[in-house]
């Protein structure tokens, strides 16, 4: 819905704030809560509600590392980038783990397993393997059925698989309401209010024009992920929204044990609850369809997820409600973190590819820290926008 000139109030909130935070996110959220950690005076500009956007329709993986293996990522990043990248996620968990995400009822401790169909893959994984332990990683190469049922394993699809033993799973709704709960009342929250635009004014700081009238701030943090070039129109091509979709499955007597990754990542699938799996992945049939920021469905793509999940987990399996979410993707598919300007009053941390719940908290902290005034902690693959200039 559009907003009239009339409609819109000259100023919304009536004050201004030290940081405005765009998005009401993973990433938003946890900026927020570092912010006011840091007694910083902020208000949270969210256009839905919170989780509504991606971090509301992920699979929930808590996973080390990204979803490709150590030895693609070491050759995409170079060794080094990759094991501070590993330690980046495991510190995001242990974080989160901090934050009291154990005792969220979809929460569970559960190893994230990257499986290789084809024989190429699994020489990655055999690749990965000599580099982990070399790194001093813990991780399993699996390459028997495990003694526990597993239908993956049933399904004779997995040839080797690499194991994670540390992760974990949650939903990620009640993950975010979490960290929201953490704002208290000092934080001005404000759901169902986009920003339309962003001006910087100079020594007058920023002005966000939004649904419900201008809010006035000394700096913004932009965390839209995928709706971030809308707003920092500079990024444009560089963050980039393609959709991923998922279908909820059920099927009787099947089991996953773990959160698994296969196919290079490209499909992603566990079990939530007895009988209930959600899959995810396939935007390889329809890649020109799963561009832009629609959390539809599409049956190319639902289809081909299905037959996957039937390949698994039996032909009993039934098929439950698909959805989509837009993610954001850029060139090395980890975040773009900065600011904008040497003047440092718009900030952005967005473009979290598939990673967003397994590196969102402690990105957007540090992202935070260092709008602050910090020295930057973030990974050095992790880019900012100074680097893309
Ligand atoms: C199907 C799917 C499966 C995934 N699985 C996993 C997984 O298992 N593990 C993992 O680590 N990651 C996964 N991801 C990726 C992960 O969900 C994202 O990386 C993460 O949620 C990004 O968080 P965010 O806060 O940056 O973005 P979002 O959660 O998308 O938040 C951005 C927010 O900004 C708001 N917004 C946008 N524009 C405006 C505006 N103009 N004004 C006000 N508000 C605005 C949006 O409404 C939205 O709420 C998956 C993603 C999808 C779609």
């Amino acid at each position: 819905m559009t907003v009239s000139y009339w409609q819109r109030a000259e100023e919304f909130l009536g004050r201004r704030f030290e940081v405005a935070v765009v998005g009401g996110g993973i990433a938003g959220v946890s900026a927020a809560l570092e912010l006011s950690r840091r007694g910083v005076d902020v208000c949270l500009l969210e256009r839905h509600g919170l989780a509504s956007g991606a971090s509301g329709r992920n699979a929930g993986f808590l996973m080390r590392g990204v979803a490709e293996s150590y030895a693609a990522a070491a050759e995409r990043y170079g060794r080094e980038a990759a094991a501070e990248l590993w330690r980046w996620t495991e510190a995001n968990l242990a974080a989160l783990r901090g934050e009291g995400i154990g005792t969220l009822p979809g929460y569970a401790e559960r190893g994230s397993t990257l499986v290789a169909f084809d024989d190429g893959e699994a020489g990655d994984f055999e690749r990965s393997a000599v580099m982990l332990r070399a790194d001093g990683f813990e991780f399993e190469l699996i390459d028997a059925p495990p003694r526990d049922p597993d239908s993956l394993w049933s399904s004779s699809l997995a040839r080797l698989a690499l194991r994670n033993p540390h992760d974990a799973v949650c939903s990620p709704v009640e993950m975010v309401e979490m960290l929201a709960s953490g704002l208290g009342t000092s934080v001005c929250v404000q759901t169902h209010t986009e920003v339309t635009a962003i001006e910087d004014r100079g020594t007058d700081g920023v002005a966000l024009e939004t649904s419900r009238g201008w809010v006035r701030a000394d700096r913004v943090m932009v965390c839209a992920n995928a709706w971030t070039s809308a707003l920092v129109p500079r990024l444009r091509g560089m963050i980039e929204p393609k959709r991923g979709q998922m279908i909820q499955v059920a099927a009787a007597g099947a089991a996953l044990h773990d959160a698994y990754y296969a196919n290079r990542g490209n499909e992603y699938f566990r079990q939530v609850a007895p009988g209930k799996f959600i899959f995810g992945g396939w935007r390889r049939a329809e890649p020109a369809g799963e561009a832009g920021l629609t959390d539809g469905v599409r049956a190319e793509v639902q289809d081909r997820l299905f037959e996957l999940a039937r390949r698994i987990l039996g032909d009993g399996a039934s098929r439950g409600g698909g959805w989509g979410g837009a993610m954001a993707f850029t060139a090395n598919h980890l975040p773009i973190v900065g600011p904008m300007n040497a003047h440092g009053r718009v900030w952005v941390c967005g473009g979290f590819t598939g990673h967003g719940m397994s590196m969102g908290f402690i990105t957007a902290r540090a992202a935070v820290r260092e709008m602050l005034g910090d020295p930057r902690e973030l990974p050095g693959a992790v880019m900012s926008p100074a680097d893309l200039a």
